[in-house]
């Protein structure tokens, strides 16, 4: 089980999947969606917005 990087917390599939398509694809070590929000300077409802996008779209980051 992966962790935040910042604030340790366990991560999810999508969280993961949402650092990799916001950071960085290649990336090893992940931000959950709290701490991606604060890093992008955006909401966590618009980060959540987005994955249901990407979704929609058939990108396999998500679920
Ligand atoms: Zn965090």
């Amino acid at each position: 089980m992966s962790l935040c990087i910042r604030c340790g917390s366990p991560l999810s599939y999508n969280e993961i999947g949402a650092h990799k398509k916001f950071i960085n694809r290649g990336s090893r070590q992940f931000f959950c969606k709290d701490c991606l929000a604060w890093k992008l300077g955006v909401t966590v409802q618009e980060i959540d917005r987005k994955i249901e996008e990407f979704k929609q779209q058939g990108c396999t980051l998500f679920v």
